[in-house]
C-alpha cells in the first residue's frame, strides 16, 4: 500500500487542504446559533465537482449535517469518518493577532475558530475521500463521510438527532472521529493518544434541607453549614479505583518512559489498594497529573452553591451541583449511594434531582480499526509510539458506540503542537493549526482506511 501512497504529489495536497480549511474557517458556525447548513453546502459543494452526492440532513432551519457514502465493489466493514462544523463562539475576537474567522494564512499557520477542533478534520477526512476517488482506488465496504451539526452543545441538533431520526444512516462497524492524536512528550519519547474511551457524565443538584432562624443566634440546622459538610466530605471521597485495559495500557507506556521510578509508579497506580502522591514523580512534565486521578476512578467536583436570602437570615435550604464523571461499569447508583451514605452519616436531609446524565463510552483495543491505527501512526510518525487514551470529556463517538459501532478518537497533529499549545487554543484564543498537521491528518486518514476496506489501486 505503501507504494501508491508515496507517489502522490503529497505537497499539493497539503496546498489544497489549506485552502479547503480556509474557506471553511471563513464560514461562522459559532454554537449557539450553529448555522452548520452553511458548511453542510460548501462542503456539498467540494464533493460536486468531483462528482460525488452527499445528503444534506437539517435538524432544524440551518442546523445541518452532511452525510456522503462512497461504495467499494465487495462486500466489507463500512468505516465512518466523523466529524462536527460547530465551534465553540469567540470569547473577545481583539485578543486574537489574526480574525478568528478570516482563515489567514500567515506565520506557517492557518489561523481561526475552529482549525483544531475540528474544521481541519472535517477537510482532511474529505480529503481522503477525494483522493480514494481520484486514484479509483478499488476496495471491498464502504467509506462514509459525516460532518455533523452540534456537538460543541450535546448534539440535540446533530449526531443524537440523527442517531434517533436516521439510525439506519449511522449504521457503520467502524467510526474514526476526533478525541486522540496529540504528541505527549514524556521522559524524552513522543507518544500519540488514540481515544477509546470517554467517561460518562452525571450532573446532580443536592437540596440540603435545615432550619431558619437569625443570623445572631446561631443553631445546629443551618442547611449551609450541613451542605458545606456534605460538600467537603464528598470532595475528598476517593472512589475506588477502577482500570480498564487503555488505563492499564497508557500508564504502563507513558509512566514506563520515565524509566524505573515510573514503571513503580505505574504498577502502584495499577493497584488497587495502593494510593500513591504523584506529584514527586511527574514534575517537569508537560502531563497534567490530576489527569491520572481522573482516568482511574469516578470523580466528583462540586461546581455551584445557593443559599440564603438576606445577611441575618439563617438558610433553611442549600442547593448546590456536583459535576460527576463516570467510569465504563461505574453506575450512577454508586454515587447517589455514596451520597446517601455520607449524608447519613453527617444526620443530613437532602433531596437530589438530576441534571444531566449519559452513560462512558468505550471500545476496546486489538481491533482491526485499532492496529491499523496504530500502524499508520507507526508508519507515519517513526519513533513515537501509539497509546490509548481516556477522555474525560465526552465526543459525538458515544453515540455511534450505542448504536454498535466501535470507535476511536484520532486527530493527529504534527509535533509543531504540542499538548500545551492545543490545550491553550482550542475553545481559546488564537487557534490555527500548521499545514504539516494537516498533510500527516490526510496520510494517516488514508492509510486506516485504505488498510480496512483493502484498498488497491487499479
Ligand atoms: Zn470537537
Amino acid at each position: 500500500m505503501g507504494d501508491w501512497l508515496e507517489q502522490l504529489d503529497w505537497r499539493a495536497y497539503r496546498e489544497e487542504a489549506v485552502e479547503l480549511l480556509a474557506e471553511l474557517l471563513r464560514i461562522d458556525t459559532s454554537n449557539p446559533p450553529g448555522r452548520e447548513t452553511e458548511a453542510a453546502r460548501y462542503l456539498a459543494k467540494v464533493f460536486k465537482r468531483e462528482g460525488l452526492k452527499g445528503e444534506l440532513l437539517e435538524a432544524a432551519p440551518g442546523r445541518g449535517s452532511f452525510l456522503l457514502r462512497l461504495s467499494g465493489r465487495g462486500s466489507g466493514p463500512k468505516l465512518m469518518l466523523l466529524s462536527h462544523t460547530d465551534v465553540v463562539p469567540v470569547a473577545d475576537p481583539s485578543r486574537w493577532d489574526h480574525p478568528p474567522f478570516s482563515g489567514a494564512l500567515a506565520d506557517g499557520y492557518i489561523w481561526g475558530r475552529g482549525a483544531l477542533d475540528m474544521k481541519c478534520q472535517t477537510i482532511t477526512e474529505a480529503l481522503t475521500v477525494l483522493l480514494f476517488k481520484r486514484l479509483g482506488l478499488q476496495f471491498s465496504g464502504e467509506l462514509v463521510y459525516l460532518a455533523v451539526a452540534d456537538e460543541e452543545r450535546g448534539a440535540k441538533y446533530g449526531a443524537a438527532w440523527l442517531k434517533e431520526h436516521h439510525p439506519e444512516r449511522l449504521k457503520v462497524d467502524y467510526v474514526l472521529n476526533e478525541g486522540g492524536g496529540e504528541a505527549l512528550q514524556v521522559g524524552g519519547k513522543t507518544f500519540y493518544s488514540i481515544e477509546t474511551v470517554e467517561k460518562g457524565l452525571f450532573w446532580l443538584k443536592v437540596k440540603v434541607k435545615g432550619r431558619s432562624g437569625h443570623g445572631s443566634v446561631p443553631h445546629d440546622e443551618n442547611a449551609l453549614v450541613k451542605a458545606a459538610g456534605l460538600i467537603d466530605r464528598l470532595a475528598h471521597h476517593k472512589f475506588p479505583k477502577r482500570i480498564d485495559e487503555t488505563v492499564q495500557e497508557f500508564l504502563t507506556k507513558v509512566l514506563g518512559a520515565l524509566g524505573p521510578g515510573g514503571e513503580q509508579l505505574g504498577r502502584a497506580l495499577l493497584d488497587p489498594q495502593r494510593e500513591v502522591d504523584l506529584g514527586p514523580f511527574l514534575a517537569g512534565t508537560e502531563f497534567a497529573l490530576e489527569a491520572i486521578n481522573a482516568f482511574i476512578r469516578t470523580t466528583v467536583s462540586p461546581t455551584m452553591i445557593q443559599a440564603g436570602v438576606k445577611e441575618n437570615v439563617i438558610p433553611d435550604s442549600c442547593e448546590f451541583v456536583l459535576d460527576c464523571r463516570l467510569l465504563p461499569g461505574s453506575a450512577r447508583e454508586e454515587l447517589l449511594e455514596k451520597l446517601a451514605e455520607l449524608g447519613a452519616e453527617l444526620g443530613l436531609k437532602f433531596e437530589t434531582e438530576v441534571l444531566q446524565y449519559h452513560p462512558a463510552s468505550g471500545s476496546p483495543l486489538g481491533t482491526d480499526l485499532y492496529r491499523a491505527i496504530e500502524r499508520a501512526l507507526r508508519a507515519e510518525l517513526p519513533g513515537t509510539e501509539p497509546v490509548p487514551l481516556i477522555l474525560t470529556g465526552a465526543t459525538d463517538s458515544r453515540f455511534l458506540r450505542e448504536l454498535g459501532a466501535l470507535a476511536y478518537g484520532l486527530c493527529p497533529l504534527s509535533t509543531k503542537i504540542t499538548l500545551h499549545n492545543r490545550l491553550m487554543m482550542v475553545h481559546g484564543d488564537n487557534e490555527r493549526i500548521d499545514p504539516e498537521s494537516l498533510e500527516l491528518q490526510v496520510r494517516v486518514f488514508t492509510r486506516v482506511a485504505a488498510e480496512l476496506l483493502q484498498a488497491r489501486t487499479r
